[in-house]
């Protein structure tokens, strides 16, 4: 499915979360606790996603604040011989779990309407080659705020580029995964743009690629146009253009002064850019990568 840039279409930034255990698995908290602290922190959806099941939290979705159902599966399959962790949206309670091959999740999720990704990568040790084994998965973890305060393997960027390198199109998601065994809440979400605050418009806009991910700064407009890439971001001490290979910019200033936008000449090789913000504590903004026109002509004329 073609990536819709958020900052091309109308409608409103919703923040949420799309990975959270609560009592049901491993988590410290109940669901009605889970959601209210992500509402009473100003978030517009939550996805609780147990281990293994599928928690129901339907009652409490509402008119200002609304759940997605999900759950995270272990999965075999991996040529490496390590654990998939997957996980699904979109799904109804009675979901009927297929055996525990990542591969078969992935496919019911898409055969019941759902979305599937790939949870932290760098925390369960996956090979590149474990991604781009596995077909119709819409994304990956870049993000996992958990994996961050726990043992410092938050950022799984490296590997959305191999797959994004290798042609297969997914998206980037940022994501708390709290449990509570420590302070792991609020870390790490996406700003979704969409027209209303339903859950079905939630899981529309999230397939299509219609959002940002974030650890902390905000993201105002990022595009490819009359062949460069443009993006104004909260104060910034870095701005990444992200590119295939050996492709792509990285913005700075020497005095590490800040700065709240940036762009690059587009040379119609990168085959995609995606942005990532860096902000002065470290903190990334990342988007969904946009296509490059290829060729030095067809880019300048774009
Ligand atoms: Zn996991
Ligand atoms: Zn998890």
């Amino acid at each position: 499915m073609p990536i819709v840039n958020p900052f091309d279409v109308p409608g409103q930034w919703y923040k949420g979360n799309l990975h959270t255990h609560t009592l049901e698995s491993d988590g410290e908290l109940s669901p009605e606790e889970a959601c209210a602290r992500y509402r009473d922190a100003g978030y517009s959806f939550l996805a609780i996603t147990d281990h293994g099941t599928i928690t129901d939290t339907r009652h409490l979705s509402g008119d200002d604040f609304v759940t997605l159902l999900g759950g995270e599966f272990g999965g075999k399959g991996a040529p490496s011989g390590r654990t998939y962790h997957i996980v699904v949206l979109g799904v109804e309670p009675d979901w009927p779990r297929p055996d525990d091959d990542a591969q078969a999740v992935i496919d019911a999720t898409n055969a019941s309407g759902g979305f599937a990704f790939v949870a932290h990568p760098y925390w369960s040790g996956l090979h590149t080659d474990d991604l781009l084994t596995l077909r119709d998965h819409a994304g990956v973890e870049v993000y996992n705020f958990t994996c961050y305060r726990g043992i410092g393997k938050g950022n799984s960027a490296i590997y959305w580029d191999v797959m994004l390198a290798q042609g297969v199109p997914v998206v980037g998601l940022g994501v708390d995964d709290s449990h509570g065994h420590y302070n792991d809440y609020l870390g790490g979400w996406i700003c979704v743009k969409a027209e209303e605050l339903t859950s079905e418009g939630m899981l529309t806009a999230i397939k299509s690629g219609c959002f940002y991910a974030s650890s902390g700064p905000e993201i105002h407009d990022f595009r490819v146009e009359d062949g460069k890439a443009v993006a104004r971001c909260s104060p910034a001490q870095v701005v990444n253009f992200i590119s295939a290979d050996s492709r792509g910019r990285s913005i700075w200033r020497d005095d590490d002064t800040l700065f709240d936008e940036a762009e690059v000449e587009l040379k119609g090789k990168e085959r995609y850019v995606r942005l990532e913000v860096v902000d002065v504590r470290g903190r990334v903004a990342w988007t969904n990568p946009l296509p490059v026109p290829s060729g030095e002509d067809d880019a300048r004329n774009a």
